[in-house]
Parts: C-alpha cells; structure tokens; sequence
C-alpha cells in the first residue's frame, strides 16, 4: 500500500525553490490531465515547452518500455545503439557534425560556453574569454548558464560569479557590436526569448550577430532548449532565420518528458572537447537515447511542421477574439506554438492570478515574467482541446476582470 500524499506535503518535505500549483496532477493522455480528485485540465502549458507530442503518446510508451526491457545505462565508459542512432537523425537534420548529449537544457549550454571557451582559449589564448550574452535572457539554473542569463534577480545571490560575460540588449545590433570584439569567445541568444516573456528575434539582429561573430572569430551559440524539436513550425528555429550558429543547444521537447539534452555543433569545434575534457554520468543514457530517437522520427514530418501553423492561427485568432471582448492584451506575439500574450496596463504585473485563475476552470497555461501569459502546447494538440481549453481560458480570463472589477 502506498502511503496517500498531498499538496500540502510539498510544503514541508520539499526545498522551496517552487511554489506548484494547488492541485496534483495523477495522469494524463494527450492534452488532458486529471487531478488527485479527477478534475480534468486541458493542458497549454505542454510541461513548460516539454510534452510536444502530449501525454502517454502509444509510440513513446512504447519505445521507452521496449528499452527498459533491454538495457537501462552502461555509463559512457561505452556507448549504446539508441544513443547513436538519436545522434544520426540529429545530424541528418540540422548543420550539426557532432552531438554531446547530457540530461537538461542548462548542462548543454553549459556544455557550449564550455566548448567557445576551450576553442579560443586552444586557438588564440585565455585572453580570449569574453561571453556577450542578452538582458532577459534565460539559459538554465547551474552558475555558469544563470550569469550568462540576463535576469540578475537568478545570478545575484550566488556571487562571485563567472567572469567575462557582459549583456547587451536584445534585438538591438549596436549595443551588441558594442561588446563584441576579438576578445570575445562566444555570443549565446535565445532565437526566442522565451522565460524573458516570448520575444521573437528580429532576422536581421541574428544575421548581425552571425556577421559580428565572423568578423571576431567568436562562436555563435543558439540556445534552442525552447524554441527546438518543432515548436515554432520548424525542427529548429535557425532554419526559419536561414542563420546558421555554431552551436545550438536542445533539449525540454526532445525528450518529449524524459530528461534530456544535447549539444550540436560542427566536426572542427568538437575536436576541442577530446577525451576526459567533458562529461557526465548519464549524458546519452540508452532511455534517453530511444525515447528521443522516436520523438524526432515522429515530429521531423512536414506534416507536423505544418499542423503547428494550422495550430498557430486556431490559437492566434481564438485569443485575438478574447481580446475584443476583454481588452486584456497590448500584444500576442510568438511563433508556432511558442504564443505570449502580452497583458495591458490594466493587468500588467497579474499573469500570476490569470495562470491561478485558468488552473481554477480547467486549463494550464504558463506565464513569461509577471505580465506575459504564455502558451507552449502539444504540437499535436487536437482541434477539440484547443477550442475547450480556451473556452475555459476565456472564463478564468472573465473571472479575472470581474474581480479586479469588485
Ligand atoms: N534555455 C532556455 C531557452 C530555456 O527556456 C530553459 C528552461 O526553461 C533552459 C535553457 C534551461 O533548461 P533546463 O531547465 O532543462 O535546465
């Protein structure tokens, strides 16, 4: 028998480094979770840009229970069939020649200021160490991916911190060019800003920074731990900019709920990174390796590509429509299923009591900062949940208004 357990637990057994939801989750199949009490959510919130093919997909059981029968881990003192097939599809389908695979999107960008160090520091010496990196930016929690994100609020108590990583402001090409020079080892940016409130790049502010990297013999890094494995319609967001990193990080859906990540980059950077210079335990674990070999082969289809535009405009229309009714938002922006609504001076500062409102009908939704509402679905969402899901987004949304009316 287990023992029964609540929300209230959380509370006293847990590090508070997070403040979860009232309600437990038990099980979900699709776009759909239940709670401890069987109340139903449609899910917007895919797992913070994780669950791209939804919950308990058939095919994704299947390939994880088929390897758990076979083989769990090794340890990288050998490798394993699903790890290099993943790896394969991987480099078939991007610029990549190599792939350093590790469990979460903060230790492969880890991995990448890592590797623009050693390239430069191999190539040109350590004074070559300068990191550019954006306000608002988020890279993941270890300290070197919190200083190089742009939210001191997350880097600030863990001081002394890294050095020689300075952030310019995104989207703005001169305060950049401003900092980068043949000093500077790499530049990391997020093709989207996505925890920095769903902020698309402009194509001509990452085609600058491709040129600047040029010029300075600096790396340039795509942090696509969010925007990648098919969230904004393409398998990775560079090929809707036509800009070409030398690095680019992924990981969150490429597991499709199961703990991974990866590095990509091409064959003469890899080199830098020889025997024992990097590593960790249960980078490429053979799970992984077949979970994510089966949610590559099933999103990588033009015809996934392009049911998230088909998605992209049932959402855009449906929240525009919200919108007339309601005057919440100034702005939605986003691409694929990487959606923010930006709320209103009315609201601005409450996506909290929005995202607690929407959880209170049914509905998961995430915010981006304390005034962007953010959506980050299943790319495979079915037409029937989105309508529901936003029918009870459209009356926690009313829910709100009546109360800040009151
Ligand atoms: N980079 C970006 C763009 C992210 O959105 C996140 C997580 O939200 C990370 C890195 C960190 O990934 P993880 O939480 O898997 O370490």
């Amino acid at each position: 028998m287990q023992s029964s357990v609540s929300r209230n637990d959380f509370d006293q057994w847990i590090v508070p480094t997070y403040a979860p939801a009232s309600f437990v989750p038990v099980r979900a199949q699709g776009s759909t979770l239940w709670d401890q009490q069987g109340k139903s959510y449609i899910d917007f919130a895919g797992g913070i840009a994780v669950n791209a093919l939804g919950h308990a997909h058939p095919d994704l059981q299947q390939a994880l229970t088929e390897q758990a029968t076979r083989l769990w881990h090794t340890g990288n003192g050998y490798t394993n069939e699903p790890v290099l097939r993943l790896a394969k599809r991987l480099i078939d389908a991007t610029f990549a020649d190599r792939v350093f695979f590790c469990n979460s999107g903060a230790e492969a960008n880890e991995a990448a200021l890592k590797l623009a160090r050693k390239v430069a520091h191999d190539r040109a010496g350590e004074e070559k160490s300068g990191i550019v990196a954006f306000n608002n930016a988020f890279h993941g929690r270890t300290l070197f991916t919190v200083s190089a994100g742009g939210q001191p609020a997350y880097s600030k108590d863990f001081a002394p911190l890294p050095g020689n990583i300075q952030h310019a402001v995104y989207n703005d090409l001169a305060s950049a060019a401003a900092l980068i020079n043949d000093q500077t080892c790499a530049v990391i940016v997020e093709p989207i800003q996505g925890e920095g409130g769903v902020v698309p790049a402009e194509p001509a502010f990452l085609r600058g920074l491709r040129e600047l990297c040029d010029k300075h013999q600096a790396l340039l890094i795509f942090d696509e731990v969010q925007t990648g494995v098919g969230r904004t319609g393409w398998l990775y967001a560079y090929m809707h900019y036509n800009v070409t990193p030398d690095v680019l990080t992924t990981a969150k859906a490429l597991g499709g709920g199961f703990p991974i990540g990866a590095m990509l980059t091409t064959e003469p950077l890899a080199k830098a990174l020889s025997v024992g210079t990097h590593g960790t335990t249960y980078g490429g674990n053979p799970l992984a390796g077949a979970v994510g070999g089966k949610v590559m082969e099933l999103i990588n289809r033009p015809e996934v590509m392009a049911g998230v535009a088909e998605r992209h405009r049932w959402f855009v229309e449906a929240l525009n429509d919200i919108n007339q009714r309601l005057h919440l938002f100034s702005d939605i922006r986003g691409l694929g299923l990487l959606i923010g609504c930006v709320l209103n001076q009315d609201f601005s500062g409450k996506a909290k009591l929005f995202n607690q409102a929407a959880a209170a009908e049914g509905v998961m939704v995430l915010i981006a900062g304390a005034s962007v509402i953010r959506f980050a679905p299943s790319l495979i969402i079915t037409e029937q949940e989105v309508k529901e899901g936003l029918a009870r987004f459209e009356r926690a949304c009313r829910a709100v208004v009546e109360g800040a009316g009151s």
